[in-house]
């Protein structure tokens, strides 16, 4: 049985960057459908006492009959990765520059700027549905990766440690912003939880 998270805000919280209307749907109705298919498709079959990444790595590159479960399994994941890595909206809204985060993100690309352009950039160029993740790798450097539909970096690398991830499937924007994907992602920044980032390195 894999759970429906709670969102650590209210609903309302993360406006104008999404707006209350996009949370009802995107975690009332998105999230909440992939966890209620999820745990359908498992009853009965090997995924049942699974947690989430037990079913994410174990079905990844299953027969087709278990591509559905990997679908759903894959964006609960993603999901609750992302709804929980938000704070209510400020207007200025930057990492501490005593925080490790910050420092790392300095001394890859310069400057906070910089970082977010090339984050934002990775998202505008994702063709289609899909994922933008900052992780840290093994060797304690930051990798910016594009994963498409349900994928997350740590199946290519199981030892990849997400860090910050945007939707950039349409359900996530298009209510708010229409085909605006960029003038979204970038709105993004204004409620990122850069202490709760910091604590995942
Ligand atoms: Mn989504």
């Amino acid at each position: 049985m894999i759970d429906y998270i709670n969102l650590p805000f209210r609903v309302e919280a993360l406006e104008p960057a999404i707006s209350k209307k996009t949370i009802e749907y995107h975690y009332g109705k998105h999230l909440k459908n992939y966890v209620d298919t999820l745990n359908k498709l498992i009853v009965g079959t090997k995924y049942e006492d699974d947690c989430l990444e037990e079913i994410i790595h174990k079905s990844w590159q299953s027969l087709k009959s278990e591509q559905t479960i990997f679908n759903n399994a894959g964006q609960i994941f993603n999901h609750n990765f992302y709804f929980t890595q938000f704070s209510p909206y400020l207007t200025h809204n930057e990492p501490n520059d005593k925080s490790k985060i910050y420092q790392k993100i300095i001394s890859q690309w310069g400057n906070i700027d910089s970082f977010k352009e090339d984050f934002v950039k990775a998202g505008v160029q994702l063709f289609g549905s899909g994922w933008i993740y900052l992780s840290l790798q093994p060797d304690n450097t930051l990798i910016v990766t594009q994963e498409i539909g349900a994928s997350n970096p740590t199946l290519k690398n199981p030892a990849i440690k997400p860090l910050l991830t945007f939707d950039v499937w349409e359900h996530a924007y298009y209510l708010d912003y229409q085909n605006r994907r960029a003038e979204h992602l970038n709105a993004l920044w204004n409620i990122v939880n850069w202490e709760k980032i910091d604590s995942l390195l």
